[in-house]
Order: C-alpha cells, then sequence, then structure tokens
C-alpha cells in the first residue's frame, strides 16, 4: 500500500463554474486547484491520485448506478491508497454516504465525502477547509469507515442529513455525535467509531426498486396503491413522532397492509429530526405495525431509503430484509427497546 489518498470528483459545487443558468459542473476545472493545495503544502496533505467521473455531475442528477458506480471504483482501488476523498455535491451527498457505507461492508479503509457550497474557484469558497480536511482524516488510520465531513464535523456517513441550503455547516448527524471535530485539531472520538473488521466486501451488483413517502394529514390511499404496484419492492414511510399514522383511515391502513402482503417491505421511521420510532408507544403506530410494516427506528431516511436498495438487492428473502432493517448493520441505527414508552399530551 502506499502512502497516497484517492479523490475522486463525482461533481458539485465545489468543481463547479458559473453559467448562465447558475452553477454547473464542468470537466477538468477542479483538478489544477486540488492540485495546486497539496503541491503548496509543504507536507502537510499526503500525495494524491485523481480522477473525476466522466462528465462530474450535479448531484441533484445522481442516480443509485452513480452511487454503484462510486462503491465500484473505491473497491478496485483499495488496496492501493490508504484513504478514499469522494468530492461530491450536497444536495444528494447524505445518500451517497449512506450508499457507500452499505455497498462496501468492511472496507476497511477511511472514505470520506465532502464537497462545498461554494465553488472552490471563488475566494470565500468553503471548498479549500473541507479538502483539506478530508484529505487528513483519509490519511489517518483511525475513522475506517464511510464519513461525511462538512465544516466544523466529520460525521458518520449513513448518520448524515443535510440541514442548511446555504450555511457553511450543511450537514449535522442530529441521532449520533460527530465522529470528530474538525477544529485547531482534528479530534476524534474513537470510542464512536466503528472498529475495522471482516472481509471487504462489494455489493453494487443490482439495487433494489424502492421509494420514500412523508406521511401528511389527507395522504390519499389511492395515491399510496398507485405507488404500491410493481416495480417497487421497498418502501420508506416518513411517519409522524415516535412512528405514528393515520389508523382511522381504514383504506390507508389496508393499502399498507396489502402492499407488505405481495412481499413490498415496508419500513417505518420518524419526520422528525431527533428521536426514534417507538413501536407500541401509541395505537397509531402500532396499527402500521399491524399492517406488517417494520420499525427503522432512529435512521435517517437517507439511510434507510438506501439500506433498502441495497438489501433488497442482494436477492434476500422479504423477510429476512424486513428484519435486517430492524438492526443495527453499518452503524446507521440504535435500538432503544429499553427507552420506556412516552407519556402525556406532546410526549413526541
Ligand atoms: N446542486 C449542487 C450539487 O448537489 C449543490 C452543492 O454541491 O452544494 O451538486
Amino acid at each position: 500500500m502506499s502512502d497516497s489518498v484517492f479523490v475522486l470528483h463525482t461533481g458539485g459545487t465545489i468543481g463547479m463554474v458559473d453559467t448562465p443558468d447558475g452553477y454547473a459542473p464542468v470537466a477538468g476545472a477542479l483538478a489544477p486547484y486540488v492540485d495546486w493545495i497539496v503541491e503548496n503544502s509543504r507536507g502537510e496533505l499526503p500525495p494524491i491520485v485523481f480522477e473525476e467521473l466522466d462528465p462530474p455531475i450535479d448531484s441533484a442528477n445522481a442516480t443509485p448506478d452513480d452511487w454503484c458506480a462510486i462503491a465500484r471504483v473505491l473497491h478496485e482501488r483499495r488496496k492501493e491508497h490508504r484513504g478514499f476523498v469522494v468530492l461530491h455535491g450536497t444536495d444528494t451527498m447524505a445518500y451517497t454516504a449512506s450508499a457507500l457505507s452499505f455497498l462496501l461492508p468492511s472496507f476497511g479503509k477511511p472514505v470520506i465525502v465532502t464537497g462545498s457550497q461554494i465553488p472552490i474557484a471563488r475566494t470565500r469558497s468553503d471548498g479549500r477547509q473541507n479538502l483539506i480536511g478530508a484529505l487528513q482524516v483519509a490519511a489517518r488510520s483511525d475513522v475506517p469507515e464511510s464519513t461525511l465531513l462538512f465544516g466544523e464535523v466529520l460525521l458518520r456517513g449513513n448518520r448524515a442529513t443535510k440541514v442548511d441550503a446555504s450555511g457553511l455547516d450543511a450537514f449535522d448527524s442530529p441521532r449520533f455525535p460527530p465522529l470528530a471535530a474538525i477544529g485547531i485539531d482534528i479530534d476524534v472520538r474513537d470510542s464512536l467509531v466503528r472498529p475495522a473488521g471482516g472481509e471487504p466486501e462489494l455489493r453494487a451488483g443490482r439495487l433494489g426498486e424502492v421509494a420514500a413517502v412523508r406521511l401528511f394529514p389527507g395522504f390519499s390511499a389511492s395515491i399510496l396503491a398507485n405507488l404500491c404496484r410493481p416495480p417497487l419492492q421497498g418502501l420508506v414511510v416518513e411517519a409522524y413522532g415516535a412512528g405514528n399514522g393515520p389508523s382511522n383511515d381504514r383504506a390507508f391502513m389496508a393499502v399498507v397492509e396489502a402492499a407488505t402482503a405481495q412481499d413490498i417491505v415496508v419500513v417505518v421511521v420518524t419526520q422528525c429530526v431527533r428521536g426514534s420510532v417507538q413501536p407500541g408507544a401509541y395505537a397509531t403506530g402500532s396499527a402500521l405495525m399491524r399492517a406488517g410494516a417494520v420499525p427503522g427506528y432512529d435512521m435517517t431516511c437517507e439511510a434507510a431509503l438506501t439500506k433498502l436498495a441495497v438489501l433488497l438487492g442482494q436477492g434476500l428473502d422479504t423477510s429476512v430484509v424486513a428484519d435486517l432493517m430492524q438492526r443495527d448493520v453499518a452503524g446507521e441505527l440504535t435500538r432503544r427497546d429499553d427507552v420506556a414508552a412516552p407519556t402525556g399530551a406532546g410526549a413526541t
């Protein structure tokens, strides 16, 4: 293994240029800036090997094929480099960082997804600091998992979510503490990091057909029924509070029941920013479980969706997928079965 860090530029604001339509990716625009930063670091940054997705994209255009393409490149290069940095747009960065944790089990080396809110070519860009932080984390051996670095935090990739459309601290992981603070020093909280172990795998063959819906008062059963048809294999329901849904709407519950009876895996997460689904806490939540849905506990929607897609792509029996969706497989989920059900008004 060499000392180098592999940098894969997939697109995003960090390498974008101004066009009459707004920022857009341009092939080759980022590389000279990255080279300059590394060459002028007086040895504070590791040597890099830089590659670019062809063509680089705005991450609003990213697809599961892109997650798989990124995972394949990292897997192929795993032995050659000490760490990996994926430069990516912020819009769907949390999905890609989540997907990589499930597509590359036991990768055993740091994978840091980062980008910026202001292009690196602009004077006040946050891209330079984010890139430097990511390269320094990638050159260490104490965070061997898929992470997302942005501003002053290093987050577990499958716990991260974009929380700010314009601020420079654009990401947070509200249900899990940051793995490291990026300040004067890079302060890693070792007790939170998943230890390396196991045989590295690549699960980027085929992904399942999944969707996510956010409940809202008046969600029509017939609209849900239209979604729960082939090719759908898995559905993430962002439910209210502790995992509650419209249990009085018989037609809605019947659609959920029919979907799970047809082997569509329905996973309930909460649309709250913090906290967890608590099965059995409310009758309105129990109704979803009785209809065959399973609790996704404190998973982010991004983690639940990408995990479901990867597991369904493995061709596992749907009962196995439903079971794994309730368990921690890559640090994405904490089950607090010992937490008492909330009591009193406004408890969720
Ligand atoms: N639209 C851009 C992207 O996600 C936003 C960004 O990178 O900040 O690619």
